[in-house]
This record gives structure tokens, sequence and C-alpha cells, in this order.
């Protein structure tokens, strides 16, 4: 089958917007920086599960399901966007959160409650995929039709997403003529950096693909990486390939542990708040920033090149961090 012709739900504003980041680029005084909007994703603050949500809307209502189920930790950006979409065509949702009820609901858990969603509670991840089953179990005793979005929206047709994403940068850039030596996004379950490398290999595009772990090790990271582009590969017969190798995977960020704000993730969300008017988030896309800086640093990238940092989103979380966003101590840059 064409891609083309998999059934898909517009829910995504697009193209979203590319922008240059010039006072940030001359700050840093390494590369010429661009910024990717998926913040502007348009549901619900957007994000970038929302390019995946489109594939997984369409599979949903093709099965005639009438709930959304997905799992995520408390400040679960992908299961505030899941919240959404299943708002926005009139489903339930219910949400698998992983962690304790905090007493002050706010950031991404306050906007799965305006949305409507039903959240439920396992204090681990070990024990996930086992209540997600007992959630499902209920839900069909109770009569409701429960459509399961995978973790993360990451299995191949959430990366699809990410696929058509590169092919919608393509188009800017060609516009904008402009050409990126580099891709920089945040990575964890892998839906958005596997979908960005068969973009570009089915495209022919040829900016490295740089991925940010936000908690998993590089080898984790890799597997998911290669899991999700063989499922692609074979499900779709695309010419693209699935060694874990290929893919360029950082986790020297990590140390904090996944939504453990330091330093690094302060610095550069007050390095961008102040010279783009650009927020990030304390999860994702500051501890991205945040490496892409060092990387900068350690001539990674140099300034006789031109780097797209891919802002996934996540947003909302800010809120929740408030408490841990003083500026850091010392500059990063
Ligand atoms: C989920 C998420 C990511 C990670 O994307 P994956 O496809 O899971 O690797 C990055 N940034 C934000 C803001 C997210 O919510």
């Amino acid at each position: 089958m064409h891609l083309d012709e998999i059934p898909r739900e517009r829910i995504a504003r697009l193209p979203t917007p590319l922008e240059p980041l010039p006072r940030l680029s001359e700050a840093l005084g390494g590369p010429r920086i661009w910024v990717k909007r998926d913040d502007l994703t348009g549901l619900a603050f957007g994000g970038n599960k929302v390019r995946k949500l489109e594939f997984f809307l369409a599979e949903a209502l093709e099965q005639r399901a009438d709930t959304l189920v997905t799992t995520g930790f408390v400040q679960s950006n992908h299961a505030r966007q899941t919240a959404a979409a299943a708002a926005k065509y009139g489903m339930r949702a219910a949400l698998l959160l992983i962690g304790d009820p905090p007493p002050h609901e706010t950031g991404n858990l306050l906007l799965d409650r305006l949305l409507g969603a039903e959240v439920l509670w396992t204090p681990s991840a070990e024990g996930r995929d086992r209540e997600l089953d007992a959630l499902m179990d209920r839900l069909h005793a109770d009569g409701a039709r429960p459509y399961l979005v995978p973790h993360g929206g990451s299995n191949e047709l959430g990366a699809l997403g990410y696929i058509f994403a590169m092919a919608e940068l393509a188009d800017q850039l060609k516009a904008e003529a402009v050409e990126m030596d580099a891709v920089v996004t945040a990575t964890s379950s892998g839906g958005t950096q596997s979908g960005l490398v068969m973009g570009a290999a089915l495209f022919a595009f040829n900016s490295e693909i740089v991925g940010i772990s936000v908690g998993p090790e590089r080898d984790v990271v890799r597997a998911r990486l290669s899991a999700i582009t063989s499922a692609a590969r074979d499900r779709w017969d695309l010419p693209v390939e699935a060694n874990a190798q290929q893919f360029e995977v950082h986790d020297d960020y990590v140390d904090g542990g996944y939504g453990i704000l330091t330093d690094l993730e302060r610095g550069a969300i007050h390095l961008a708040a102040r010279h783009e008017g650009l927020m990030l988030d304390p999860v994702y896309t500051g501890r991205a920033m945040g490496g892409l800086i060092d990387l900068i640093r350690r001539e990674r990238f140099t300034s006789d090149q031109t780097v797209l940092f891919w802002h996934t989103g996540g947003t909302p979380a800010l809120f929740a961090y408030s408490d841990r966003l003083a500026p850091p101590g010392s500059d990063l840059w």
C-alpha cells in the first residue's frame, strides 16, 4: 500500500512554522539554529503526539471505537493530547498514569481533567502493562469499545506522522532555500526519531538526525528505533534500513533521570525564553536544547553549519515545575 493511502484524520495544524533563531545562534556563537514548531500542532497546546494521533484516530474510527486508552507519566504530554483527540471526536478517554496522585493538579494533569478524561493511577512502570490489560477488560465488560494507543504513540503507525513531517520540512526548506546539516530532537519512545530517519531515507533528505535521549540509555533507545523501523519496513514494504547502529542517540544528559530538572534544562529554558521568546519544556525540549548547546561546545556542530532544533512541545509541564525553574547559578554557554 502506498503511504498516502493509509487512513489519516487531519487534526494537526500543518505545516507547523519553521523559524530562524538568530539571537540564540548569536548568543551561542555556534551554528545557525532554526526551529520547527511542533509545539504549535494545534490541539490542546500542541506537541508531537498530534501528528501520530492522526493515524491512531483513523484506525480507532475504522474499528468503531468509542474510548481511547493510553498510558504515561503524571505529566504525560501524550496522555493529554490523546484526551484532547478523544474529546474532539466525541469519544471517551481513559488514561493510566504512572506515579502517585499529586496534591495539586496542574500542567498536563489539569488539562486531562478539563478534557474530561478518566484518570487512573499505577504506582510504577513495572505494573503498567498488566493494569492496562485489566483496564481494557473492564471497559469491554462495561460495553465500551476501547482502542489502545501505544505508550508514547510509538509504533510504526505513529511513526508515520514523522515520516510525513520530514516531507513537510523538505518542502519548507526548499521554499526558504536553506539546507540543514543536522536535525536535533528529543527522543524517548522513538516514534519521532524513527519517523524522521525513515522520512530522510525515503525523501533523499541528507541531514543527519540526532536524538537526545530524555531518559533511556542509548542502546535502549536504539533498540526501540530499530524495532519501529523494521515494523514499518515490513508492514508497508519500505526501502529503509533497520539496524540499530545507524541511529545517532546521545544519552549524556540523562543523569538526573527522566523528568528530573538539572541546571542543563534550566539554563536552556531561560536562554531560549530570554533570547527568542521561545518556551521550552522541562522534560523533553529543555533537555534536548541543553544537549544541543553541549554538543556545540564539544564541536559536534560548528559555526559554519545550520542545525534544525525540532520543538516537540510539552510546554504545559512548565507549570508543574514552577518551583524548580529559577535560573541556574552559572551560564550554560
Ligand atoms: C513524547 C515526547 C517526546 C519524545 O518523542 P518520542 O516519539 O516518544 O521519542 C519529545 N518531546 C515531547 C514534548 C514529548 O511529549
